[in-house]
């Protein structure tokens, strides 16, 4: 018969929940961690296209200018939990790390359930018992807390700790009850939105190209007044919808007007050429194939489903041939090249963002062990607080700090 009193529960077993339930457990603290899944760490299998970016091989510092919102807040459990640290507790639970392009650092399996596993191992072999039920309340009585209530039985605990994530990709589990489970004990919720989310074009250009994918390209997103609000260069997708991809999904965290049609993205698609060696290329391109058709002429210069694109937009003839595209035309190429632009409706809904933006105010909880100012014995740690950040290992960065730090307080 298992007991229902612990010293502590934890809510969720994903990042953040089951490192600190390893943690928590090691310190000799009866622990349970709950989820409402019958496996653990569903949404940490589907990370990096299941290859899992578990860090970023960085210092703490470089770790918070890669927060988004509440960086400060972070500074103390970042530099408890370093990188370094992530990366020393996988190479010693048995998972081998490799450091890619931009610091990103994978299992050398590429395999994220590897991940999973060492957290879920770590766990229960620390003696923390796993229970799969959905929380349905935490209990607090004059300001402490009691106990979880959960499959309709109630647990009692000196100290909870809330790690049921964000509100995207809801059919990992994490569906927002962090949030409402906080509300419900007084905690302020900061507004919930997508960030780090794929954009929905106004228009259909992109569509005409999905499943194109480029590299090396220059991205700005500018707003409704021409103002840069975003600049980046790399990777990016063109899908049914609109855009997706790394830089993509990174401006997304900088688009902070939820109003339709706030933004235009531009595309340098030459960034490695300047307007005056673009301009020479075009009239080498357009001198070797100057009895040719404008139409078969960019082949060189562009990907194939770009082609049509581009001439419908540039305005010249397709049929005209190369020796006859007038100056003013080839400008209005280069242009085009230099500067492709494509107006922005919106973001996909949150379901299918990366990280949710928004969550528990961080003011209300401490930095130091993760204890909310407002209940004694509660906890927060990962994506249910109002912290993210951009690509790059960076979020499960903060799941695993904040998670260590409030492990080894509860
Ligand atoms: C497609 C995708 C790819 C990503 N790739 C990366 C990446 O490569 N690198 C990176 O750094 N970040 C990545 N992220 C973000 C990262 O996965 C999250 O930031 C991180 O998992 C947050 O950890 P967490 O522990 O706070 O929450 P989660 O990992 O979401 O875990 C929360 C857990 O709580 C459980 N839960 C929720 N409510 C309850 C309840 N009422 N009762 C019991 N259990 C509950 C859920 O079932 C879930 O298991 C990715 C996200 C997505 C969606």
């Amino acid at each position: 018969m298992k007991a229902d009193t612990f010293d502590a529960v934890i809510i969720g077993a994903g990042a953040a929940g089951l490192l600190a339930a390893g943690f928590c457990a090691g310190r000799g603290r009866k622990t349970a961690v709950f989820d409402k899944n019958k496996k653990a760490g569903r949404k940490l299998r589907i990370t990096g296209k299941g290859r899992c970016n578990v860090t970023n091989n960085c210092t703490p510092q470089e770790v918070i200018d890669a927060v988004t919102k509440n960086g400060k807040f972070l500074y103390s459990a970042v530099s408890s939990f370093t990188p370094q640290d992530v990366m020393e507790f996988f190479e010693s639970h048995g998972v081998p790390l490799k450091t890619e392009r931009g610091k990103r650092v994978f299992p050398v399996s590429d395999d994220a359930n590897d991940i999973a596993e060492a957290l879920y191992n770590f766990a229960v072999q620390n003696g923390a018992e796993f229970i799969s039920e959905a929380a349905e309340e935490i209990i607090a009585e004059d300001g402490k807390v009691t106990g979880v209530k959960a499959g309709g039985k109630v647990y009692s605990a000196e100290s909870v700790l809330n790690a049921c994530g964000g509100s995207s990709y809801p059919g990992t589990g994490s569906n927002g009850d962090g949030v409402r489970l906080a509300e419900k004990l007084g905690h302020k919720i900061t507004e919930i939105r997508p960030a780090l989310v794929p954009l929905v074009e106004n228009g259909s250009i992109c569509k005409e190209m999905q499943g194109l994918s480029l590299k090396n390209t220059g991205l700005r997103v500018k707003d409704k007044t021409d103002k840069v609000v975003y600049e980046d260069f790399g990777e990016l997708l063109f899908t049914h919808f609109g855009l997706s991809g790394p830089t993509v999904l990174s401006a997304s965290a900088h688009m902070l007007s939820s109003a339709e049609n706030s933004y235009t993205v531009e595309l340098n698609l030459k960034p490695a050429l300047d307007e005056k060696k673009l301009d020479a290329r075009l009239l080498r391109d357009f001198e070797e194939n100057k009895n040719r058709q404008f139409a078969n002429s960019l082949d060189d210069l562009l990907p194939k489903t770009m082609i049509p694109v581009i001439i419908r937009l540039s305005g010249i003839d397709p049929e005209k041939r190369c020796n006859s595209v007038t100056k003013e035309e080839r400008r209005r190429l280069l242009d085009l090249l230099k500067h492709f632009e494509i107006k922005i409706k919106g973001f996909r809904p949150i379901s299918e963002a990366i990280i949710t933006a928004g969550g528990v105010a961080v003011n209300e909880v401490n930095p130091k062990d993760m204890q909310s100012r407002l209940i004694s014995g509660l906890y927060f740690a990962g994506e249910v607080l109002d912290v993210n950040a951009y690509t790059g290992g960076f979020n499960l960065q903060i799941a695993f700090s904040t998670g260590y730090v409030a492990g080894m307080n509860m």
